[in-house]
């Protein structure tokens, strides 16, 4: 490539000044036929001696894109070697701690690493290794791909920026909030019935009584319901208590919902994302009687409510640590999808079915973008220390006054571990 104009553009104070004192002194001298602008100031009396026939010292000017476009070359770093990407001009990136070099598709990665070199533990800056490069650009021994640098910048959109940034703002409202409970009791239900059902091989339910009594006492002790959703929009509970049900029964809806109205209390309920599944398919093949699922208008009554938050529980109950990774990153991922566009809200958080996960689980529903990872009897006991392995206390049927308190007391999950025993 023709390098007849060459622009360099920062402060010629400090770090930055620093490199321009060796492109001028250094660098420049080798390419006799190149001028090399130098954008930036103050321009001092040590800078314009030292400069020779082929600088240009240009002190501060107001439109830096004229410059950069007038150039076959732009050298900077951080917002400097971008603006010049944008305006689709060759870069090489050399910051206050490491020289990247030329940008193409094999330094664009360390480049945005370290903010175009400014951002990096101090690497002394080799001019030599610029001498080579401009070198060999100027024999056409290296070209720039100057056409695949919208691509490289993409990450700098706002509309990519904004969201992330807004991520990040979230997780902290979320941390702040967790943050003063060593233990929050997150209660683990299934089903609601009127009465005891025959032949329940799992137990997996509460009466109606009994969860009325449940949710009466944590009222009188003072315990505030709120759900992930809550917590994830900014709600900072003085006391949370969050009661959870899981694989969304039918009778969620028909005996949970009109008591959580009767005493505004607020619940998850964790459903699948396969919305054609309408039983408990993969219980009634163990032995358990069967028990039909929410239709999509149930499931639309509780999220209206807005007593409920509807998380998800993978697409069809299976155990996600024995799917391969395509599977499994469709049951977590479609999932949320699926929920999504069913009840025009967001999900944010997501039940393992059977409690089942290890690290790659837990990986797929960070990446999946939940807030929380919901699991039963593992992970830590402080909610705050890992919200992707959120731990759970099982509640069965026949629990008794003195039981239900003392699950609910703030201390059990920190009993339970010193006693050695699940809970
Ligand atoms: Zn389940």
């Amino acid at each position: 490539m023709v390098l007849n104009n060459v622009a360099w553009a920062g402060r010629l104070t400090g770090p930055k000044g620093e490199i321009a004192w060796r492109i001028i002194g250094e660098v420049a001298p080798q390419f006799p036929a190149t001028v090399f602008t130098i954008v930036g100031g103050p321009v001092t009396e040590r800078f314009r001696a030292a400069a020779g026939h082929n600088v240009h010292l240009q002190d501060f000017v107001s439109d830096v894109d004229a410059v950069y476009r007038a150039s076959d070359l732009v050298i900077g770093a951080g917002r400097v070697a971008i603006e010049a990407m944008q305006l689709g001009r060759p870069v090489i990136a050399v910051g206050e701690n490491r020289y990247i070099g030329p940008i193409d598709g094999t330094t664009i990665a360390l480049a945005k690493a370290t903010n175009f070199g400014d951002c990096d533990r101090l690497h002394p800056f080799d001019t030599a290794a610029m001498v080579r490069d401009l070198g060999r650009l100027a024999s056409g021994a290296i070209t720039l791909p100057v056409a695949d640098y919208p691509r490289y910048l993409v990450d700098y959109r706002l509309d990519h920026v904004y969201p992330r940034v807004m991520a990040v703002y979230r997780e902290a409202l979320v941390d702040a909030a967790l943050r003063p409970f060593a233990e929050i009791p997150v209660l683990t239900y299934h089903r609601v019935l009127t009465e005891r059902p025959a032949g329940s091989k799992f137990n997996i339910y509460v009466t109606v009584d009994e969860l009325e009594q449940q949710i009466l006492s944590l009222k009188q002790r003072g315990f505030q319901f709120v759900t992930f959703r809550d917590i994830a929009d900014g709600v900072r509970p003085k006391k949370p208590v969050i009661l959870s049900f899981d694989d969304g029964y039918e009778d969620n809806h028909r005996n949970l919902l009109p008591l959580l109205k009767k005493h505004t209390a607020r619940a998850v309920i964790y459903v699948l994302g396969d919305r054609t599944i309408t039983d408990n398919h993969w219980d009634i093949a163990q032995g358990e009687p069967a028990a039909a699922l929410m239709s999509d208008g149930q499931l639309l009554e509780c999220q209206c409510s807005g007593l409920v938050e509807i998380g998800a529980h993978g697409m069809t109950h299976r155990k996600l640590t024995q799917l391969d990774a395509a599977v499994l990153a469709d049951e977590v991922s479609a999932s949320k999808t699926a929920l999504e566009s069913l009840i025009d809200d967001e999900v944010v958080s997501f039940a393992y079915p059977y409690g089942v996960y290890a690290r790659r689980e837990v990986a797929a529903v960070q990446s999946a973008g939940y807030l929380f990872g919901v699991g039963t009897v593992n992970g830590p006991v402080r909610m705050a220390d890992d919200k992707m392995r959120v731990r759970r206390i099982t509640m069965f049927p026949g629990t008794d006054r003195l039981q239900f308190r003392k699950k609910t007391s703030g201390w059990y999950l920190r009993y339970c571990r010193l006693k050695g025993k699940d809970f």
